[in-house]
């Protein structure tokens, strides 16, 4: 039995008036979406647990099987276990965005201006050689890529409530509160005379946010039987496969935006079930950067590549291979007239190659009325553990 599992990132949406009134889910042509759903079960998953942000991070760790209620600790260990990062158990990372703060205290971009790898990298080390040791504990700042960096600190700094940068947009910029806050606060107040000093990006200062200690997660093998790989261009994702010893595959065309090379991960899917993988996770962000760009036309056209470019000779090539099983479902949806993520259940699909389900639309509308199940169970279900 080979199972692949689908995640169009944030394809799950709202009713859209210029659509009618329904969704790009409803509206997208999908001829092969749509045989599945005819032929599988389909209903609503609760990927995001209450009281979780509703984030790729929290989203995916259900959607392996694993409950984020149980392992998440923060977005930053796994963004740290995507770099290679391991923590001890006395250290604590933090996502350290480069980003640009104005006098008065706006956060004017989360995300710095978009600097290159390569200067943002320069910046990292300036910050490591000079805060390191600098603010009376040993820190370490690791780069990362663009505007996403990490900060490793002692334990005791995790004790904080941080506001993620790209909620402050254009606003008044939150600072960190709680019993860590100063020292937080000290770094980044200190790091403003580093990246300034740089001419080549726009960014003046880091802004720490998603702090965690090292996730204990039981390795995917263990919790399914399973030898699986994964392809992704989202670091997040990278490291919830490393955490859980998942294969990462590498499409050198996988760019997490509306040009990713869709047959290239559909290829990589088949031909890593070919050579002996039991299970493989395909994930597209382009659904999620269409809904955050407010872009309903590139949300169709992704959707509609999804089916066109991947599920099409997906089937075909498992039906060449054997009995096979299938989970489709997003990790939480990105409204476009939102263009942010919900905590909202998604429509989930499970299709077997051997017995048929009993049939539905693989629609937000069609599975409304669905009791939603919690979004790890599926997993399990899909392997049939
Ligand atoms: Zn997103």
């Amino acid at each position: 039995m080979k199972y692949v599992v689908c995640v169009p990132d944030g394809c799950a949406d709202l009713p859209i008036a210029s659509l009618g009134g329904r969704t790009p889910l409803e509206v997208a042509n999908m001829p092969t979406l749509a045989g599945l759903a005819a032929r599988g079960e389909v209903g609503r998953a609760a990927v995001i647990p209450p009281g979780l942000p509703p984030g790729s991070d929290v989203g995916n760790m259900s959607i392996l099987g694993y409950d984020p209620a149980r392992f998440h600790t923060g977005r930053a260990p796994i963004e740290a276990a995507a770099l290679g990062l391991k923590l001890r158990p006395d250290q604590v990372a933090y996502r350290c965005n480069l980003s640009t703060v104005s006098g008065d205290g706006t956060m004017v971009d989360f995300a710095g201006g978009h600097p290159s790898t390569e200067a943002a990298t320069r910046v990292v080390h300036a910050l490591d050689a000079q805060l390191g040791s600098g603010v009376g504990a040993d820190i370490e700042f690791h780069p990362g890529v663009q505007y996403r960096h990490i900060l490793v600190a002692p334990a005791d700094w995790a004790e904080a409530d941080c506001v993620p940068p790209h909620d402050l947009s254009d606003k008044p910029a939150v600072w960190p509160t709680g019993p860590a806050s100063a020292k937080l606060r000290a770094v980044m107040d200190a790091s403003r005379e580093i990246v300034g000093s740089f001419d080549d990006v726009a960014a003046n200062q880091v802004w720490l946010w998603g702090q965690g200690f090292q996730p204990q997660m039981p390795s995917f093998r263990d919790q399914t039987g399973c030898e699986a790989g994964l392809v992704t261009a989202v670091d997040l994702i990278r490291g919830l496969g490393v955490l859980t010893g998942i294969d990462i595959v590498e499409v050198p065309g996988a760019t997490g935006w509306f040009d990713t090379d869709y047959e290239g991960k559909r290829d990589a899917a088949l031909r890593s079930l070919e050579a002996g993988a039991d299970l493989f996770l395909i994930h597209v962000e382009a659904t999620d950067e269409a809904g955050h760009a407010g872009n309903l036309d590139e949300k169709l056209k992704a959707l509609e590549a999804w089916d066109r470019r991947i599920l099409t000779d997906l089937v075909s090539g498992l039906d060449a291979m054997g009995p096979w099983r299938m989970l489709l479902l997003p990790d939480h949806p990105t409204p476009v007239e939102l263009k942010t993520h919900t905590t909202d259940s998604v429509p989930y699909l499970l299709v077997d190659s051997e017995h048929d389900g009993p049939g539905g639309t693989y629609s937000e509308p069609a599975t409304a009325a669905c009791d939603p199940v919690p979004g790890h169970e599926l997993m399990a279900r899909l392997v049939g553990r």
